[in-house]
């Protein structure tokens, strides 16, 4: 089983990623729980490098093609092997982020990601997705409150814009896979939310 949580900056990912690590334990399955880009220890250099700031501006076919690098060894050292071994995966951020951030935000041609994704996947998708979506200006506010800095630096806010509609067409797009949770409502209610998800999403 492959459940992967996606969003936008300040949407909750992590203390949410935590909520439903703990729920999935709770209900007696064996879960690895990962991330991207990253999750093996060149993956996470791979990050790292994606992440750095430096004066030369990073060509966009680059940056593709670093997230899919990266995710080609994290699926080959990592995540194969644990869904091969039958345990349940759990990746912060898998190839939504990089339709709705490579895609959506820096307005990339989707059919190219199309392709890579049909390279590095071999038709890997994950089971069950949850979309912690709210406007970008929401989750913006709550990481300036916490000094966080990157991507927020770097990007305006309509690039978060465009991102967050990437997410919202691949939703769209794949209904039975992914599921909107509003995450502009209070952290209860959004667990609340994620609890009924996953409830029916296990009863299916
Ligand atoms: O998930 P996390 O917030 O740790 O992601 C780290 C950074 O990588 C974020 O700033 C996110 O915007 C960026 N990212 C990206 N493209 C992706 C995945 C993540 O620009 N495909």
């Amino acid at each position: 089983l492959f459940i992967t949580v996606e969003g936008l900056e300040g949407v909750g990912k992590s203390t949410n990623l935590a909520f439903v690590e703990q729920w999935l334990i709770n209900k007696g399955l064996e879960v690895e729980t990962t991330r991207e880009p990253g999750g093996t220890a060149l993956a996470e250099d791979i990050r790292e490098l994606l992440l750095a700031k430096r004066d030369e501006p990073v060509s966009q076919t680059c940056e593709l093609l670093m997230m899919f690098a990266a995710r080609a060894q994290h699926l080959s050292q990592k995540i194969n092997p644990w869904l091969d071994q039958g345990k349940c995966v759990l990746s912060d951020r898998f190839t939504d982020a990089t339709y709705a951030y490579q895609g959506g935000g820096r307005e990339m041609d989707v059919s190219i990601i199309n392709q890579l994704e049909g390279i590095v996947q071999n038709g890997l998708q994950p089971d069950f997705t949850l979309l912690l979506d709210a406007p970008a200006e929401i989750g913006l506010a709550r990481i300036q409150s916490r000094g966080f800095t990157d991507r927020i630096e770097q990007e305006k806010v309509e690039f978060f814009d465009r991102a967050r509609e990437g997410y919202l067409a691949r939703a769209k797009a794949q209904p039975n896979r992914m599921h909107i949770i509003d995450a502009s409502k209070t952290l209860e209610q959004v667990q609340t939310q994620i609890d009924a998800t996953l409830t029916a999403f296990f009863k299916a």
